[in-house]
């Protein structure tokens, strides 16, 4: 596939350039000024996106204030049916936007994108937020709690996947019956702007979901310092996460946080390796490894050690390479910040005594002298306490750790800040039980990679990777706040 955002895959239709939705409008910044967006394999400006700042955000509040009233009121059923509509139509375009996605983010095409799906599944729970009735202390008293919206609320995205990232917060915000003003991220916002204008074409009403773009220091910063927004949620890294943190202590806006991970892959020595070695190599390699969940450290026993990473070396040898538009496995890391933090990290594996086993340049050839590309890497002989065992690289470099019993393998897997999600590769079901439950993390996947792949698996963090889930079947549930009501004729005799 070569296609161009000028190229009927992609649906120029689909692509806004110049404009973000603010009041069901697309309209610039009031700065006038604008950030190109660049296809990170060949570094082709795809289009441009306003470079808006806290007044945008604050126009975008105003927006979504006005649309809340007549939002919240419409009954719930027919708010569901909207995003069932908006669904059909992100399933109706769904290799466009995955072309679309594919050029912002530099990756090979992944196949039809879960977002209609993921939607589908949220827009389920929009009429079943349910309230339940009280105890009283009289029986001619009633008493029942409600779930209501915030009202206005914010999120703010990152950009690796920046289609189902913008599909889980806003649905389930807005299914909830709130209105949002949301900053996808700087890199990446054409496939959220794209979703955002086949809503309004689902029939969503103007004002409802409203996409500010620019920098995280400018517009996404504005989000949690603004005083009228209600709650927010952010995905991203643990550092931007405590920013965040910090501004909503100011207004005390309650908040989730989606943040980063270390995933460990521990491997027993009964694990079906012909499984295992290509499900991790895939898990590390891609989205080039800028995938939360990414499997980034190998906790291997020692008596299967060597074979591990003779076979892992291979598997990731086997990993094509290339822009985009190519039929290979992995593209580049998404920009030149991001290509020096993996290859400073691969220098800071070497220096701190790792073996570098494969991988750890940027591949040669002529279609590699643009972009961000590095080769899959695979580090053996890494200390738990190594840097690049302990911090998060988010690039295709795995560290392998071998351990000499169970005991030490959950000591290893548990010993960093992260607990995203872990898997286990055994064959055994007392191994699989026991490690599930001693694994810190809010996913544990046996014999998978990736996180456990089930519809409706909450997602999201013990530790530092954050707290509050989404995608589970209270979703929805957690974007609404609870009041509890108690009515009676006449007031209750005193005391
Ligand atoms: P990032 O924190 O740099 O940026 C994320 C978003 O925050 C972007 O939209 C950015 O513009 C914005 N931002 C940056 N500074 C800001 C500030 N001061 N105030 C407000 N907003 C600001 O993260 P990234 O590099 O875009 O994304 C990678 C990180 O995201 C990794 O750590 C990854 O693990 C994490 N992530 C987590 C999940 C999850 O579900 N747990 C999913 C995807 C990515």
């Amino acid at each position: 596939m070569t296609d161009t955002l000028d190229s009927p895959a992609v649906a120029p239709s689909l692509v806004v350039d110049g404009a973000q939705l603010i009041g069901g409008e697309w309209v610039p910044s009031h700065t006038g000024r604008t950030i190109d967006v660049i296809n990170p394999a060949n570094l082709e400006l795809l289009a441009r996106v306003p470079q808006s700042d806290a007044e945008d955000v604050d126009q975008a509040v105003r927006a979504a204030e006005a649309a809340f009233p007549a939002w919240r009121d419409l009954n719930a059923t027919a708010r569901a049916g909207l995003l069932f509509r908006w669904a059909d139509l992100i399933e109706r375009h769904s290799s466009q936007l995955d072309g679309l996605e594919s050029q912002e983010v530099g990756r090979p095409s992944w196949g039809p994108p879960p977002m209609a799906g993921q939607l589908r599944f949220i827009a389920g729970q929009a009429d079943k937020v349910q309230g339940v009735s009280l105890p009283t202390y009289s029986p001619d008293t009633v008493g029942y709690t409600l779930r209501e919206p915030y009202g206005v609320v914010g999120a703010i995205i990152p950009w690796n996947a920046p289609g189902p990232m913008f599909v889980t917060e806003v649905g389930a915000a807005i299914a909830a019956g709130n209105t949002i003003v949301i900053k996808p991220a700087e890199d990446a916002p054409l496939t959220p702007l794209a979703l955002a204008k086949l809503s309004i074409e689902a029939g969503i009403p103007a004002g409802v979901i409203n996409v500010v773009t620019g920098y995280g220091s400018e517009a996404g910063a504005a989000i949690p310092d603004h005083p009228r927004i209600r709650r927010i949620g952010f995905t991203g890294s643990p550092q931007t996460g405590r920013l965040i943190m910090e501004a909503c202590s100011r207004h005390l806006t309650p908040l989730h946080l989606e943040l980063g991970g270390k995933s460990p892959q521990v491997i027993f020595p009964d694990a079906d390796l012909d499984t295992a070695i290509p499900a991790i190599a895939m898990g590390i390699t891609l989205n080039t490894g800028q995938i939360c969940a990414a499997g980034s450290r190998v906790v291997v026993l020692r008596s299967v050690h060597d074979e591990v990473v003779e076979r892992l070396a291979t598997q990731m040898q086997k990993v094509t390479v290339g822009p985009w538009h190519q039929p290979v496995n992995m593209g580049p890391l998404i920009n030149e910040k991001q290509h020096s933090r993996v290859t400073d990290y691969i220098e800071v594996g070497t220096e701190q005594g790792a073996t570098l086993v494969t991988g750890g340049s940027r591949p040669k050839g002529p279609d590699f002298e643009k972009g961000f590309f590095v080769e899959p890497t695979l580090f053996d002989g890494v200390s738990p306490d190594m840097r690049i065992a302990q911090e998060e690289i988010f690039g295709p470099v795995l560290s392998v750790i071998t351990v000499d019993d169970e005991a030490e393998a959950i000591a290893v897997a548990n010993g960093v800040d992260y607990g995203l999600v872990a898997s286990v590769w055994t064959q055994s079901v007392g191994t699989a039980v026991r490690m599930s439950r001693a694994l810190q993390a809010g996913q544990v996947a046996v014999n998978s990679s990736l996180g456990a792949g089930v519809i409706g698996g909450p997602f999201g963090g013990y530790k530092n990777s954050g707290f509050g889930r989404t995608m589970g079947a209270d979703s929805v549930l957690d974007w609404t706040q609870v009041k509890t009501v108690s009515m009676r004729e006449a007031p209750l005799p005193r005391f």
